[in-house]
């Protein structure tokens, strides 16, 4: 029997053209639609397109209108699988947010492509059909939100855009894919450990994401606390340290009950408390700086967001961030 796919077309250059000019934009009608006849007999679907954006006009605001979509969906009718088609440049953290909020456990799959509608090579359609196949596939049940692009499956916590126009762009640094996706089968290898699910009702909290940079000083967390943030994300040094210069203002920050949570800039590995001097992890530790574990800064960015609509205590967050 085939089975029920919600589709959610939200934008990105999936659903885009290129014109004479060599301009990417998107078209009067979106291509990735049209392609019904093509995919007729995978599933039932059941197509929505909310939005039609680039990705980097998306914000928290259509992330959340997207977890709503599918919730009222699942409870309207009898849902098996969910697509999600998104521009890719912030496809992990709509994934990611997706991941910590929607309360099911049907396979949701995030996925777009890097080469628009009608260019050569177009990977938009061939990653739309291997997403079906993985959204209609018993395996993805209880995995969590995934992102599949490229035959890859990923999980929505681990995969980044690694390449700016490479289509196999989207990697799992130091995991690697769960899975991978044939002409005739899906295939996992491995299964996801902890899957963590949190509140989320509406989007009022300003969350900053700074990088840390040899000589940077505090100029920059003064202004964010003129500002107003509830919340800093900061891509610190190696194994979390930052430049000393920078003490003075995130200890500004902390003292107006801010939390700030560092990850590091090294594309792998977890921030730990090893160092002693001025700057050093176990200084910042003792600062009142929450360590994440593992995320890179925009997903640490979206957690720290969730976890500000859920408590006010630091103690609670930190502990989020171990999970
Ligand atoms: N700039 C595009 C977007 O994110 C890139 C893509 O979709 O691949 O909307």
């Amino acid at each position: 029997m085939k089975k029920n796919v919600l589709i959610i077309h939200t934008g990105g250059t999936i659903s885009m053209m290129e014109d004479s000019a060599g301009s990417v934009k998107l078209a009067d009608e979106n291509p990735i639609k049209k392609t019904s006849e093509t995919i007729r007999d995978m599933a039932n679907f059941i197509v929505k397109e909310p939005f039609n954006l680039p990705s980097p006009h998306i914000t928290a605001i259509e992330m959340l209108s997207i977890k709503k979509l599918i919730e009222e969906s699942i409870q309207k009718q009898s849902i098996d699988g969910v697509v999600i088609t998104h521009g890719t440049d912030t496809l992990e953290e709509t994934a990611y947010f997706l991941d910590l909020t929607i309360q099911t456990n049907i396979p949701i799959v995030v996925t777009g492509a890097m080469r628009s509608s009608n260019e050569i090579g177009s990977d938009g359609l061939y990653n739309f059909i291997s997403s079906i196949k993985v959204a209609t596939c018993d395996q993805a049940i209880d995995k969590g939100v995934l992102i599949v692009l490229n035959d890859e499956i990923h999980t929505a916590a681990n995969a980044t855009k690694t390449h700016t126009s490479n289509v196999s762009t989207f990697q799992s640094p130091q995991y690697g894919p769960i899975g991978i996706v044939t002409k005739g089968a899906v295939f996992f290898h491995h299964q996801p450990i902890h899957r963590e699910k949190y509140q989320m009702k509406s989007v009022s909290k300003r969350v900053t994401l700074l990088k840390a940079h040899a000589g940077m000083d505090s100029a920059l967390f003064y202004a964010l606390k003129d500002i107003n943030i509830d919340g800093l994300v900061i891509e610190a040094l190696g194994q979390g340290n930052m430049p000393p210069e920078t003490l003075k203002g995130i200890e500004g920050l902390l003292a107006a009950n801010i939390p700030v949570v560092i990850v590091s800039r090294c594309f792998n590995g977890i921030v730990q408390d090893v160092y002693g001097y001025n700057g050093g992890g176990k200084h910042l530790k003792d600062m009142g700086i929450i360590f994440s574990n593992g995320l890179n800064g925009q997903k640490a960015r979206i957690k720290l967001l969730i976890a500000l609509h859920n408590t006010e205590s630091h103690i609670e967050i930190q502990r989020m961030f171990s999970l």
